[in-house]
């Protein structure tokens, strides 16, 4: 349990902030982890782990130490996002009990990665777990791992605002949450659901990034809005706080992830610019 002066959200500890004294956030046990940032969505498949892994590659490649913990566990997809999916994450023994502590793989780069895929026996191999269990792995997960130190650990959080998600909130000492969305009504409407339930937690809310706003013309270079005639800017407006990114569909990057090469493709991009800058 937490011990205030290593504790991640020490500078903006929602349990101080509401007058409390007791804690309740779970701090890893190996290792020294300086800010937990969660990166949240409101639905599957807008984009969320490949925000986050872009997140860890421009933040690795600013020159810092930084970790990924992949707590989608019944959609997870970042050791296929950095190319390690055939790779597996060791489990050593800790003492003489029963306890084990996980060694995370690392990418080419040096990001430390910890998902259920990089534990199970084969990829593909589902959880067939109720929520319980799935808090329970997950908690294993990040308080078990050997992360070393860093200076992030970024959490692909579950989508939504189911069980786990809440969970993982209210138990870890996340210091800021990203909330990725598409240009889509509907979406919006459950991002908002999130951002409320972020905030009504306690969670600092840092922003919006908008995935998949538009594409870019191969012949003219023209920016065309995919998925809804409103602005960015309007969705961020909408869903009350600020807008930090626009991400066009981006084909070259997809190619580049799917060969495994996501590392070597991403640099310093300026479309991420003010979302790193908010971060560190
Ligand atoms: P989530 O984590 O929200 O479920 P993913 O990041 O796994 O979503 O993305 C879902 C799918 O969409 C993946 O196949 C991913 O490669 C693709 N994708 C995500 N963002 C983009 C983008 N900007 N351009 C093209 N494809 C994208």
């Amino acid at each position: 349990m937490s011990n205030c002066s290593t504790c991640p959200s020490k500078n903006n500890c929602s349990t101080k902030k509401a007058g409390g004294d007791s804690c309740s956030k779970i701090i890893p046990k190996y290792g020294n982890v300086k800010n937990i940032i969660g990166v949240i969505s409101g639905k599957g498949g807008v984009g969320k782990s490949t925000v986050t892994g872009i997140m860890a590659v421009e933040l690795r490649k600013a020159g810092y130490k930084v970790g990924v913990l992949d707590a989608d566990i019944t959609g997870p997809s970042m050791p296929r996002f950095f190319g390690i999916n055939e790779k597996r994450a060791p489990m050593l023994p800790v003492g003489n009990n029963d306890e084990v502590k996980f060694i995370p793989v690392e990418t080419p780069l040096g990001i430390k990665v910890i998902s259920i895929n990089l534990l199970t026996e084969q990829e593909e191999q589902p959880v067939i777990w109720r929520g319980p269990v799935i808090t329970g792995v997950l908690n294993q997960m990040y308080s078990d791992t050997e992360w070393g130190d860093l200076d992030y650990l970024l959490i692909d959080m579950p989508p939504g605002t189911g069980d786990v998600a809440l969970t993982v909130m209210q138990s870890f000492p996340i210091s800021d949450m990203i909330v990725v969305s598409t240009p889509q009504d509907m979406v919006s409407m459950i991002v908002k659901k999130v951002v409320i339930m972020t905030e009504k937690l306690g969670v600092n809310v840092k922003g919006v990034v908008e995935n998949m706003s538009y594409i870019i013309c191969e012949s003219c270079g023209e920016k065309t809005r995919v998925f809804s005639k409103k602005s960015a800017e309007e969705q961020a407006l909408y869903l009350g706080i600020p807008l930090l990114a626009e991400m066009p569909i981006n084909l070259d990057l997809i190619e580049n992830l799917e060969k495994g090469k996501a590392e070597e493709y991403l640099n310093h991009s300026q479309q991420y610019e003010k979302l790193i800058k908010t971060i560190i």
